[in-house]
């Protein structure tokens, strides 16, 4: 469950809106502070908010809408081949720094970030370095760091992510206007659970313990999500190699088994097992189209995808997805778990 393999623009950044949007203004009017304090919460998109404001300085197709319908009129596609190597962290211009292994940041490395900006940048129209987690900074590397915060060159944009602003030192905080970021709404957790294939109720009860923090409630429910996934390709995998009716309904009881150690309902079980499904068969399908396969929802199975493609590549694969949608339309209208679960075994 990697949040950070997400395509980031500042559309596509859960929360933050009015932040966002001061954003977005401050680069289409390149008048972006040179250097930038991100502070507020771990796990609540401070590092992607800097990776979009990256994108958005050096996107090649940046979109510019007179009447914005994701509401910031000037984003980052977040798709070039500019927008995709900034998130791989792959682009020359924007440099991440973070802490290393015993938690530090080291004064070879900030010496190093000092010394290229010195320079124009190789191929984009700003360079962009972010310090994350800034408060692991020592003393003498903030030193080192404070006479390019004080006049850093033009082409340079600096931004210090941090949830511990007061680590900083104060010449250095009073060289960089602060952003605060604040926790995030439950809703705005559960929208992003659901998305990666909670239930409803799974996800609202994960995020009102989550502390408003994204990171926090991925983390929960990491388990889970993996679990459900596996449970929901070895269901498929022995629909596909079992024709006989008796057989497939001894599938239906992978599908009622109980994962991970929460209280959640059989019912929400099943639901997310189903919706793993969906998402599985959604990717065979993109597979089996030759659709771009960036928009995989689940590269990390890939060879599991291929394998179903051969039985799912094609009608068979729609009827099941639909069969699947009709089943958790029942599920929701309180039909019976278990005769949910024979039901939709037999029609995969
Ligand atoms: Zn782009």
């Amino acid at each position: 469950m990697d949040y950070d393999s997400l395509v980031v623009s500042f559309s596509q950044i859960t929360g933050h809106r009015r932040l966002l949007a001061l954003l977005s203004r401050s680069v289409e009017h390149d008048s972006l502070p040179p250097s930038l304090v991100f502070a507020g919460p771990a796990g609540v998109g401070k590092r992607l908010t800097a990776l979009a404001v990256a994108q958005a300085l050096n996107c090649l197709e940046v979109s510019r809408v007179q009447a914005p319908v994701s509401g910031f009129g000037f984003d980052a596609c977040g798709t070039c081949a500019v927008c995709t190597r900034i998130v791989r962290g792959v682009h020359p211009d924007v440099v991440v720094v973070a802490p290393d292994d015993r938690g530090s940041i080291r004064m070879e490395h900030v010496r190093d970030i000092v010394d290229r900006s010195a320079y124009r940048p190789f191929e984009g129209r700003r360079r962009v370095v972010i310090i994350d987690d800034a408060d692991a900074l020592g003393i003498p590397p903030q030193h080192a760091l404070l006479k390019t915060l004080e006049e850093p060159p033009s082409s340079s944009v600096f931004i210090l992510v941090t949830a511990r602003p007061d680590m900083l030192l104060p010449t250095v905080r009073s060289r960089c206007p602060q952003l605060r970021f604040r926790p995030l709404a439950a809703d705005d957790i559960a929208t992003v659970l659901v998305a990666r294939g909670l239930s409803e109720s799974e996800a609202r009860a994960v995020a009102a313990t989550a502390d408003g923090s994204i990171g926090q409630a991925l983390e929960a429910s990491a388990g889970e999500l993996v679990e459900a996934r596996d449970i929901a390709q070895r269901v498929l995998e022995y629909a596909s190699s079992n024709r006989e009716p008796g057989r497939r309904i001894d599938g239906a009881k992978e599908l009622l088994a109980k994962t991970g150690a929460t209280s959640f309902g059989d019912r929400d079980q099943v639901a997310s097992h189903l919706r793993a499904m969906a998402s599985l068969l959604r990717d065979v399908e993109v597979l089996a189209t030759r659709a771009d396969d960036r928009t995989l929802a689940n590269p990390d199975v890939r060879p599991a995808l291929e394998r179903l493609t051969q039985t799912y590549g094609g009608e068979r694969g729609i009827r099941a997805f639909s069969a699947i949608d009709q089943a958790l339309v029942a599920l929701d209208r309180n039909a019976g778990v278990k005769l949910v679960a024979d039901w939709v075994v037999l029609h995969l």
